[in-house]
């Protein structure tokens, strides 16, 4: 770190991860309402007057308002600054933890690492909610991550385009192939579409290996977790798991810790 010290950065990022979250609860609300995402824009939901932008920053609006709206003095929901400030701490956690596990030493490759990871963290929220919800994942997250992943890999110093371009290609393309040969196998859709894009995403940000330990963890988080849950409902499962969750955990744990895991793996359980 020598462009400027942790803690500005942390506050940077801090506000840019509230302002995602600023965002997400925008798109909570007016996406099942089918209201499209810019216009009207910002509006009192109770008496339809405009929102002032000063009023609209994230968590300290709620602030300055106390909880009530300027217009009609309406409660409003503190659901909204606290999923601004957890969304701010995941953003600051996102450089803090590069900082921390990968080391930042100042150079641009160092930057790109806390943006991929600031991209990883925040987008585990959308996959989980949108996934589990509606059973779909939303291309802005998962081709997103491709457009994000490629874009990185221009920063010299981590992933090459190329890698990141055969990360892509290679993990989607893979998750394709095996989704295929097990829809054949099972005779039932086995691997929904989104998650191909979403793995290739990851691909694109951490190359292929990355992707494949995305995966091989995601799966074994899912078994993990779904098992003892399908002995609870027995019965009424629909037989469909939602899988791009795991894949959206996984992602910044393998991001962060994938060469140590690597090792550790080699180390005591292929015994070398
Ligand atoms: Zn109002």
């Amino acid at each position: 770190m020598e462009i400027f010290p942790l803690w500005y950065g942390l506050i940077v990022f801090f506000v840019i991860g509230a302002c995602v979250g600023s965002f997400y609860n925008v798109v909570v609300y007016r996406m099942p309402r089918g209201i499209s995402l810019i216009n009207p824009p910002s509006h009192c939901p109770l008496c339809k007057k405009r929102i002032p932008l000063y009023l609209n920053l994230p968590i300290v609006g709620w602030l300055i308002l106390r909880g009530k709206s300027a217009c009609c003095k309406q409660p409003i929901s503190p659901i909204y600054p606290i999923g601004e400030a957890l969304c701010g701490l995941l953003g600051a956690l996102a450089l803090f933890s590069t900082n921390y596990f990968v080391g930042m030493t100042g150079n641009v490759a160092d930057w790109a690492s806390a943006l991929a990871m600031f991209w990883l963290l925040l987008g585990i929220y959308p996959v989980c909610a949108v996934d589990f919800k509606y059973k779909l994942i939303p291309d802005t997250i998962s081709v997103g991550g491709i457009v994000a992943g490629l874009l990185i890999s221009l920063f010299p110093g981590g992933v090459t385009p190329l890698e990141s371009l055969i990360g892509a290609v290679g993990a989607g393309g893979g998750l394709f192939l095996l989704g295929w040969v097990a829809s054949k196998v099972l005779k039932k859709e086995a691997m929904g579409f989104g998650d191909v894009k979403l793995l290739a995403g990851y691909g694109a940000l951490m190359g292929f290996t990355g992707a494949i330990e995305v995966l091989v963890v995601a799966a074994v988080l899912g078994i993990v977790v779904m098992l003892p849950w399908g002995k609870f409902h027995k019965g009424d499962g629909s037989g469909q798991i939602p899988f791009g969750p795991f894949l959206a955990v996984a992602a910044p744990v393998i991001f962060l810790w994938g060469e140590t895991l690597l090792e550790l793996y080699v180390r005591f359980v292929l015994g070398e």
